[in-house]
């Protein structure tokens, strides 16, 4: 089956599988890599009502490629892009936060894309809500998904697995946006085929600040795996999903610095945060 094809029915099953509607407006998280491209342009090829948001982290020459290629992907789906300037809204590049939060945090291993990650999606979470958008799209695939669920479990926690799945669930909060990940179920190797096949404005090379090595680590020894193992590794996943969502924790509380939901009295971004201040 040629590339196209085969990512094309996939996802068209996914999101099926999601129950996602035409009627509903939907915010795709634009990295600027290859995954999140994908998701754009699939989603507006099925006639989905989409747009797009881009953080811009200001790392340097990589942040400004990754702009580029999310300025020229909007330009070519012809969907709005909306841009949140890091140092703007938060005082300094993503690098310059993360640092101050690790040198407050000494010794804790505080990893880089830990932070970054946890930023992000307070970010998405709240520009979402307040664009009235009704889901968030991101660019996560089946190798990202079976590296987590793989994390999980060597921390000895599969529980902490119980937010993942192609969309989230449980969370009937009106503060929360649900997120969706259309690539839940395709191969990392054949979404870079897809984008390559099809032209995408896509940068290829990692953020220069990835460097935390367990992850590394992991996805070093995935790819040793053949892909038929990685995706036995979701089916796991999906089988014993609903078993691992019921152990999850359902309270919502609402963070009493920034207003956001959260899993306690404060978020985990204002706990960070205020260790700088
Ligand atoms: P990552 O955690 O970097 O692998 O990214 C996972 C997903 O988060 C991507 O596929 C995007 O959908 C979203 N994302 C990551 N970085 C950004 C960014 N700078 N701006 C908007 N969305 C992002
Ligand atoms: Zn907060």
């Amino acid at each position: 089956m040629k590339i196209t094809q085969k990512v094309e029915s996939k996802v068209k099953q996914t999101l099926k599988r999601i129950g996602l509607s035409k009627k509903e407006k939907i915010l795709v998280a634009l990295s600027g890599g290859k995954d999140s491209t994908t998701v754009a342009y699939l989603l507006k090829k099925f006639g989905y009502d989409i747009e797009g948001i881009h953080i811009d982290l200001k790392l340097g020459r990589y942040s400004e490629k990754c702009l580029k290629a999310v300025v020229e992907l909007c330009s070519i789906l012809d969907i709005h892009l909306h841009i949140y300037d890091t140092k703007k809204e938060m005082g300094g590049s993503m690098c310059y936060i993360r640092t101050g939060i690790q040198s407050a945090f000494k010794g804790k291993g505080l990893k880089n894309c830990a932070i970054c990650g946890v930023m992000k999606k307070w970010i998405l979470n709240r520009e979402a809500r307040n664009l009235k958008f009704d889901k968030i799209a991101t660019g996560h695939n089946l190798d990202d998904e079976a590296q987590t669920f793989l994390l999980n479990i060597f921390k000895g926690s599969p529980k902490l697995s119980a937010n993942s799945g192609p969309i989230t669930r449980n969370v009937a909060d009106k503060k929360f946006v649900t997120r969706i990940k259309p690539l839940f179920y395709i191969l990392e190797n054949d979404i870079r085929e897809y984008t390559k096949a099809n032209e995408l404005p896509v940068v290829y090379e990692k953020c220069p600040c990835a460097l935390d090595s367990y992850r590394i680590n992991i996805r070093k020894f995935m790819n040793t795996l053949p892909d038929k193992n990685k995706e036995n590794i979701i089916k796991n996943f999906d089988k014993i999903y609903d078993k691992i969502n019921k152990l999850k924790d359902l309270r919502i509380e609402y963070c009493k610095k920034c207003g956001e939901p959260s899993r306690g009295s404060v978020c985990r971004r204002c706990e960070l945060i205020g260790l700088v201040k």
